[in-house]
This record gives C-alpha cells, sequence and structure tokens, in this order.
C-alpha cells in the first residue's frame, strides 16, 4: 500500500493507444468526463479524419495534445525504404502541425540486417534530414530509447545515455528526449542520466505503465501503474527534479486491458494513477 499522497489530475494525460479499441472522438469524451488533461494521439487514430477538425475538437473538450505518436523508423538497408521513412516522417511534421501539437516522439527504428551501428548512423541521418522542417513546423522531435529486446526491429536506441548523446549531438532545441519508465526502470544511470537530461534542458515526455512479472508479451502486456515492479514514483521524483513540468503520460499497449470495459480501464487507470503515478 503506497502511503504517499494521492497524485492530483492536473498532469494526466492518456495515449489513445492505451484505449485502443476507442475511435479518438468517444475517447476524448470519455477522458474529459474522468478529469483526464492531455491526450497524446496515435496517428492511426486520424486515419480517415480531418486532422485540423480533431486538434479542434480534441480543444473543445479541453485535452491538451501534448504529442503525436511516432515518427521515426529510419534505418534501412535499402536506400529506397530509407527514403520512404523520411517521407513518412515528413507527414507526421505535417499531422502534428495541423492537430496541433508541438512534440513528436520518435521509435526510430533498427533493421536487423545490418549492424547496430549502421541503424545508428542511419537513425542520426533521418533526424538530421527532417529537424529543419520539424523547426519550420514549430514541432520538437522527442527521441524515446526503447528497452533493449527491442534492438533488432524497433530501436536501435536503448539507452538513455545513448538518446542524451545524440540530442547532445545536434545540441539542438528541437531535439530531445522522452523518458518510458517501462523501456528504462532496469538502468543503473538512469538517475544521472535524467539529471542530463535536465542540464540539457532537453527532457520533453515522461511516459508511465508498469512491469508485469512475468510479462507475457513483449509487446502488448504493459501493466497498470501499481501493477509491477517499476518504481514509478521514484523515477518521476528525477524526473521533476531534473525540470520536468511537463504531462505525466500512460501508455498501456497491453492485449488484456484492450479486450475489458474501456470505461471501467479507464476508471482503473486513474485511481492507479492517483496511488502510484
Ligand atoms: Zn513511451
Amino acid at each position: 500500500m503506497s502511503t504517499l499522497p494521492v497524485t492530483d489530475l492536473s498532469r494526466l494525460c492518456i495515449h489513445t493507444i492505451t484505449t485502443k479499441p476507442w475511435g479518438i472522438e468517444e475517447a476524448a469524451k470519455k477522458y474529459a468526463a474522468g478529469g483526464v488533461k492531455g491526450i497524446t494521439v496515435w496517428r492511426d487514430a486520424l486515419s480517415g479524419r480531418n486532422i485540423k477538425q480533431t486538434g479542434e475538437m480534441l480543444r473543445q473538450q479541453g485535452l491538451e495534445v501534448v504529442s503525436l505518436c511516432r515518427g521515426g523508423f529510419f534505418p534501412n538497408k535499402e536506400p529506397d525504404k530509407r527514403q520512404a521513412a523520411l517521407d513518412d516522417n515528413r507527414r507526421a511534421i505535417e499531422e502534428a502541425f495541423e492537430l496541433g501539437t508541438g512534440l513528436i516522439v520518435l521509435v526510430c527504428g533498427a533493421d536487423p540486417t545490418q549492424s547496430l551501428e549502421d541503424s545508428r548512423k542511419q537513425i542520426r541521418d533521418g533526424i538530421a534530414t527532417i529537424l529543419p522542417e520539424a523547426k519550420d513546423a514549430g514541432v520538437k522531435l522527442a527521441i524515446e530509447p526503447l528497452h533493449p529486446m527491442y534492438a533488432d526491429t524497433r530501436s536501435a536506441i536503448n539507452t538513455i545515455a545513448q538518446a542524451n548523446d545524440m540530442t547532445e549531438a545536434f545540441n539542438s532545441p528541437w531535439v530531445g528526449v522522452a523518458v518510458d519508465v517501462y523501456h528504462l526502470w532496469w538502468d543503473p544511470n538512469l538517475e544521472k542520466e535524467i539529471k542530463r537530461c535536465g542540464n540539457n534542458n532537453s527532457l520533453l515526455a515522461f511516459h508511465i505503465c508498469d512491469w508485469k512479472s512475468p510479462t507475457l508479451d513483449f509487446l502488448n502486456d504493459r501493466g497498470l501503474m501499481g501493477e509491477g515492479c517499476i518504481p514509478i514514483r521514484k523515477i518521476r521524483s528525477w524526473v521533476e527534479a531534473a525540470g520536468f513540468k511537463g504531462f505525466i503520460e500512460v501508455e498501456i499497449f497491453s492485449t488484456e486491458y484492450w479486450k475489458q470495459d474501456q470505461s471501467v480501464f479507464l476508471k482503473n487507470i486513474i485511481t492507479a494513477y492517483k496511488e502510484y503515478a
């Protein structure tokens, strides 16, 4: 049982993927009614919609659009596929602009048919290519380091130190880091590297959920806060000590929870947030 005071909802953001069965219109209505203040939008949730109007609808519900998820997936051995990825990132920048958010989260990508070093170089080149366009659109790019279990295909950036190295190399206010407790909780250098983010003024996003033991699926079995072994409040205290004042974003990919009544799930998210975030 947590003995700490409950966390109020003023900084609660939910990623639309968390309640995947809901369309974005229903999610917005239900989040707002539950007292949620921010929303992060999965690009798939915009499919078939007028993006500008969708952004207006979200703001009418009182929701701040915290970020668009996701850009990235830069590496590929084939040059034409790298080009396709750049084009897709350019579309993501346009979508973020239309939606009215100033942040894109980058899942940087990896290609298992080449070395991680090659993938990292292509990530660097990819970000460098789209950076001027992101800046023109007023959209920041957050490099999200992913747990090393995803190093084969999802991201060659697997520690916050790597994300900080890359951010420092760009030395641009338009590139920073997304800290997701699911990917980073195990890292013995986490506190130190979060501090480094703070010193660079580059901590752009903070994502929470929990790590279930056992985890039955490495992609879609994330836990509700308090259900696993991640010291969420401790990590949050580091993030805040580093000067982060943004939204605390619940991002739960879970086949199990997507099967539940999403209204019940949303209630459970809010209860868990108050107690464990
Ligand atoms: Zn995340």
